[in-house]
């Protein structure tokens, strides 16, 4: 029977955690500020930054709320930004993808400061993360790498296959397995043989951004396979990037959808902001 990776259980530990560091900074006279940007009202937005506030609420972190027209200029969110970066007691600044699409969402990536970049999306954060230095590091990939420790899955000198090669879950996520030394393939859109190249890997990451693509014929025997995708399915209900029932019996353990992935990213956006003021 292959493990159930308990990705809720997991997370609400790492907040528990959390919420005890949080509780003896304050102790030391030192308060954590996240300030959360929305830009218009997108109700899937709205539902994150409300989950996001909600966790902040628990953790003990102060969120200041800055709800802007959606036909804010770029301009006056460059500005807001920069007036955030300044203010010492705004540790995390948050600004919820996606933007319209008058707003370049690089520029404002960049123009958060790398010390209050707790998304972990600036060059700079994502430079450290390359060079092994100290930064944030982007909050699903963290998320998976925890998962992993915390379910006893050993990570140094496996063979490990990340599909997907976007800049926040992909990228970094090989990366990060790099850092624990796994071997690593980045596989994508124009990989040749990707149920072979997925065959080989003792640990198999899935963000491609395709519901239940990842059947058991991509996995090898006794792998671990951990799911990063998101859909609703023709019944309106939640699932992932892999075929769940198809691969189950493949693995020795694997991520549920939901309660796999999902509720990581926010545990690590806490621990980023805990971070910030340390
Ligand atoms: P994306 O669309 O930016 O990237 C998908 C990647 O998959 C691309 O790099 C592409 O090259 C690759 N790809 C597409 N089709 C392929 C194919 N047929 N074969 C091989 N590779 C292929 O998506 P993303 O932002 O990286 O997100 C991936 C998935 O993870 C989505 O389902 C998204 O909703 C989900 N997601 C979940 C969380 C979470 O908190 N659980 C966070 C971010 C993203």
């Amino acid at each position: 029977m292959a493990q159930v990776i308990d990705g809720k259980a997991i997370s609400a530990q790492i907040k528990e955690e959390l919420k005890e560091k949080v509780a003896k900074l304050k102790a030391e006279g030192k308060e954590i500020s996240l300030a959360v940007i929305q830009v218009g009202n997108d109700p899937a937005s709205s539902v994150y930054v409300n989950n996001k506030k909600k966790a902040c609420e628990f953790i003990g972190i102060r969120s200041l709320a800055y709800e802007l027209e959606e036909s804010i200029s770029e301009k006056e969110l460059v500005e807001l930004i920069e007036q955030l970066n300044e203010k010492e007691d705004v540790h995390g600044i948050l600004v919820q993808l996606p933007l319209p699409a008058h707003i370049d969402e690089d520029k404002i990536i960049k123009t958060i400061s790398p010390l209050k970049d707790v998304d972990g999306f600036h060059p700079q954060s994502v430079g450290a993360l390359c060079i092994g230095q100290k930064g944030f590091v982007s909050c699903t990939p963290a998320g998976i790498i925890q998962l992993l420790k915390r379910s006893g899955i050993e990570i140094a000198g496996k063979e490990c296959v990340v599909i997907g090669r976007s800049n926040i879950v992909g990228k970094p996520m090989g990366i990060l397995m790099l850092r624990e030394n796994a071997t690593v393939t980045i596989a994508h859109s124009k990989t040749k043989n990707l149920k072979e190249v997925c065959k080989r890997a003792d640990i198999l990451i899935a963000a491609v951004g395709k519901p239940k693509m990842i059947t058991g014929e991509y996995v090898k025997e006794g792998a671990v396979v951990i799911d990063v995708g998101i859909h609703r399915n023709e019944n309106n209900k939640l699932c992932g990037d892999v075929d769940y029932e198809d691969v189950y019996p493949h693995c020795s353990a694997i991520t549920p959808v939901p309660g796999g992935v999902g509720p990581m990213t926010i545990a690590m956006l806490m621990n980023n902001c805990v971070e910030s003021v340390q």
